[in-house]
């Protein structure tokens, strides 16, 4: 039994970034430009929202652009256009932030937090080791706590895998960031479909098992990549990649869906 009805892929924007990002050991020459996507699931009991895109606030605010996105910081900043607006998505689809009940967070980066402020009234589920890095001390890097450090917010802390609703489990698939996770997924006619979200941002990191340039931990990185690829063996899930720039072209995207 699965409680999910629909999948909408939606894209929110991209991000300018060298090779080496994404591909460990990549040709530094080559700068490319990656798609920022984000889940939407229509369920049986309620709509689900798998990562929050990026705020273009971020990208228009003469504070916050100084703050983040300066030559020497994360440089060039990301695009987002009004096409890849999530609340436009939304609207499209006949609902609003307001009708997400719940979101699940890959990770807190803010590629994947953009628009947690706008579901104040969702439950917000992620990883207790994600949720505590993200609140530390520690120097981090494309945390944006305006983003997430507000009053308010109905967090739900899980910590390892944990299944969400029937057809939603969340696995644990830390690497990229201390407490990253993904969702394997039972859709009604798709099947089994596991959303990596940053484990890997091209299939490469899958197929040659190549780490992410950026990674909080290698054996972690490497272990979540052979857990995912263990996983689509054994289940011959159809996977869905949020950052690969040429697998986002072969795609459904939101308004369409998958079933
Ligand atoms: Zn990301």
């Amino acid at each position: 039994m699965t409680a999910i009805k629909r999948m909408f892929v939606l894209l929110c924007g991209y991000e300018i970034l060298p090779m080496t990002v994404s591909l460990r050991g990549a040709d530094p020459r080559f700068i490319v430009s990656v798609p920022i996507c984000a889940y939407l699931l229509d369920t049986s009991e309620g709509w689900v929202l798998f990562d929050a895109g990026l705020d273009s606030f971020h990208l228009t605010d003469p504070d916050q652009v100084s703050r983040y996105f300066s030559p020497g910081a994360w440089f060039p900043p990301p695009v987002v256009k009004p096409v890849h607006e999530m609340e436009a998505q939304l609207k499209a689809i006949g609902i609003g932030f307001e009708d997400i009940s719940v979101l699940i967070l890959s990770h807190l980066h803010a590629d994947h937090s953009g628009h947690i402020k706008r579901m104040r009234e969702a439950r917000i589920v992620i990883q207790k080791v994600e949720y505590d890095y993200a609140f530390s001390d520690e120097p981090k890097i494309a945390y944006f706590p305006e983003d997430y450090d507000l009053p308010g917010l109905n967090w739900q802390i899980i910590d390892g895998d944990t299944p969400i609703m029937p057809g939603i489990e969340a696995i644990f698939t830390p690497g990229h960031t201390p407490g990253h996770q993904s969702l394997v997924l039972d859709l009604p006619v798709t099947g089994k479909v596991i959303l990596t979200a940053d484990v890997g941002d091209w299939i490469e990191n899958f197929t040659r098992e190549i780490l992410p340039g950026s990674a909080s931990d290698d054996d972690e990185a490497i272990a979540s990549i052979r857990r995912i690829n263990a996983l689509q063996r054994e289940t011959g899930a159809e996977m869905f990649l949020t950052h690969d720039p040429v697998l986002v072209q072969k795609i459904k995207l939101a308004p369409d869906f998958y079933e």
